[in-house]
């Protein structure tokens, strides 16, 4: 079993980033297993060096060991460039240039319909269009997600193993279209989006246990269909509950949700902080156990 955690370097971490580390780390530890870490710092416009050594101190600090270096994907680029140039060659992709007010104005047709799917508003189509020549870089590119369905074969499934969704996932086609629909895959800034990026990384390090929160559940049919698109294994998926407060509110949409760091300064241990999230000692577990540990809740 190979497990990853994948934060950002973009702010500190939080209770519900520990929790997400721990149980990945612990699944991995359980099953004799691998945990990797991966720094998602595909964003350079926010990605910081020092949220980046944070991010090695806090999980150290928990008690969490990965192999070294890890990978790093500002580091990747090319490997993304290759997987976009595939998915153009296939005739799968587009540019778009809509703004967001564009998408909104576009949406607000009679015949239109507004959508929130896993990437935001499900693209209404406008610039849709079948693509030549060489594929532009410094481009948004999204996927034409029938002719992606199209291109894959049925079923398109995953096994889902978290708490709340446990069981054989199946994607269908009109779904994907109605609720997900053209997604992003490239971004003027970034080169690659994150849907892209994630399945090329896990894909690229083996990855057999996908273990992250349950608000990337939806986002998770993009990524097994990019993997059908891409001929990559599809790992096993575990989406754990997110670690709300004891109102039932979401930690990390809390302003003043408070960072490890800050956890660490006021005297608690490792020890305290697996008990806030509702986590005994690795060595006490085993993946049964794990996979019932549901909703926790925390006082902060
Ligand atoms: N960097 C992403 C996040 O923090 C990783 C998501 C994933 O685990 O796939 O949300
Ligand atoms: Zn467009």
């Amino acid at each position: 079993m190979k497990t990853r955690f994948a934060p950002s370097p973009t702010g500190p971490l939080h209770l519900g980033h520990a929790y997400s580390a721990m149980l990945a780390h612990d699944m991995a530890t359980a099953a004799g297993g691998t945990f990797l870490l991966r720094i998602d710092d595909l964003d350079q416009s926010r990605s910081r060096p020092a949220w980046e050594s944070q991010i090695y101190d806090d999980l150290h600090w928990l008690g969490l060991d990965w192999p070294t270096p890890c990978r790093r994907e500002s580091e990747c680029l090319s490997e993304y460039d290759a997987a976009l140039d595939r998915l153009w060659d296939m005739g799968l992709l587009y540019p778009c240039t809509c703004s967001r007010r564009d998408i909104r104005e576009a949406l607000s047709a009679p015949q239109e319909t507004l959508r929130e799917g896993p990437d935001g508003l499900v693209y209404p189509g406008t610039c849709r269009a079948t693509p030549s020549g060489p594929r532009p870089h410094h481009a948004t590119l999204r996927l034409d997600m029938a002719k992606a369905c199209e291109a894959t074969a049925a079923p398109r499934q995953f096994t889902e193993t978290g708490p709340q969704h446990a069981g054989t996932i199946t994607l269908t086609g009109d779904a994907m279209i109605r609720d997900v629909g053209d997604v992003v895959l490239s971004r003027k800034d970034m080169g690659a989006a994150y849907h892209l990026a994630v399945v090329v990384d896990d894909a690229a390090q083996g990855i057999t246990h996908v273990v992250r929160g349950a608000d990337l559940f939806q986002a998770t049919n993009i990524h097994v269909l990019l993997q059908a698109l891409l001929g990559l294994p599809t790992p096993i998926y575990h989406h754990h509950d997110l670690i709300r407060d004891a109102h039932g509110k979401r930690l990390a949409k809390r302003d003043d949700a408070r960072a490890i760091a800050t956890y660490r300064d006021e005297g608690l241990t490792p020890a305290d902080i697996r008990a806030k999230v509702g986590l005994t000692r690795p060595e006490a577990q085993t993946i049964g156990a794990i996979s019932s540990v549901s909703s926790p809740t925390t006082e902060v």
